[in-house]
């Protein structure tokens, strides 16, 4: 059933009390902290992640230890201070077997999102991963065509699809260059060197053919 959360959450202290007592789905039942966003809000840009993984399950954030680290560099790279993004994850609570959240799961928890956007106001979102991607866009989309290009979501937010660090933590290269270049786009974006998901709709048509 989805969860009850008040039109207007006035503070990320009123949302972590709301989080921390939903039962709204069976995720409820092993989780060991829920994850909350953390960063500043308002804030430009908001990095959305997955899920919490087995650490961020135990310390209650939603990108921890070395994926945050691989977050963290990049967003240095492209001369963004980590400290001015606010990150999150599109469900609060991980799976006992750290399976990848359901649609009733994910379902459950929007209300969730839908007030930390509220609170939030980002104009740039980096999604870590096919799964935010296609729930931000509301349908599925080739993840290798979209990833690193600007989509618009939610009346004129500038959507950025990447990998999820942890790929690049298990290893692969490839995957934090591509992370870098990825953030790269949201901060010209941001600073208003590219244009916005809104402006660069006939682009996307066109590479999606
Ligand atoms: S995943 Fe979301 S909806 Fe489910 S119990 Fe956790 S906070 Fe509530």
């Amino acid at each position: 059933m989805p969860t009850t959360v008040p039109d207007r959450v006035r503070s990320p202290r009123q949302h972590l009390r709301l989080v921390r007592s939903c039962e709204a789905c069976s995720l409820s039942a092993c989780r060991t902290a829920p994850v909350v966003g953390d960063g500043p809000a308002p804030a430009d840009l908001l990095v959305l992640a997955p899920a919490p993984g087995r650490h961020e399950d135990l310390v209650g954030k939603a990108l921890a230890g070395s994926a945050r680290n691989v977050l963290d560099a990049a967003l240095l790279d492209a001369r963004i201070d980590p400290e001015s993004v606010r990150v999150t994850t599109l469900v609060r609570c991980r799976a006992e077997d750290g399976a990848p959240p359901t649609m009733a799961q994910i379902r459950a928890c929007t209300a969730h999102l839908d007030a930390e956007f509220a609170m939030v106001q980002p104009s740039v979102v980096l999604a870590l991963g096919a799964l935010p991607t296609s729930v931000l866009l509301g349908h599925p989309v080739p993840f290798d065509k979209v990833r690193g290009y600007r989509l618009d979501v939610r009346g004129g937010i500038t959507l950025v699809p990447t990998h999820q660090p942890h790929d690049a933590v298990r290893g692969d290269h490839t995957v934090a260059e591509a992370i870098r270049r990825d953030v790269s786009v949201a901060a010209a974006v941001l600073a208003g060197r590219m244009k916005s998901g809104a402006d660069a709709r006939d682009e996307l048509r066109a590479r999606l053919g």
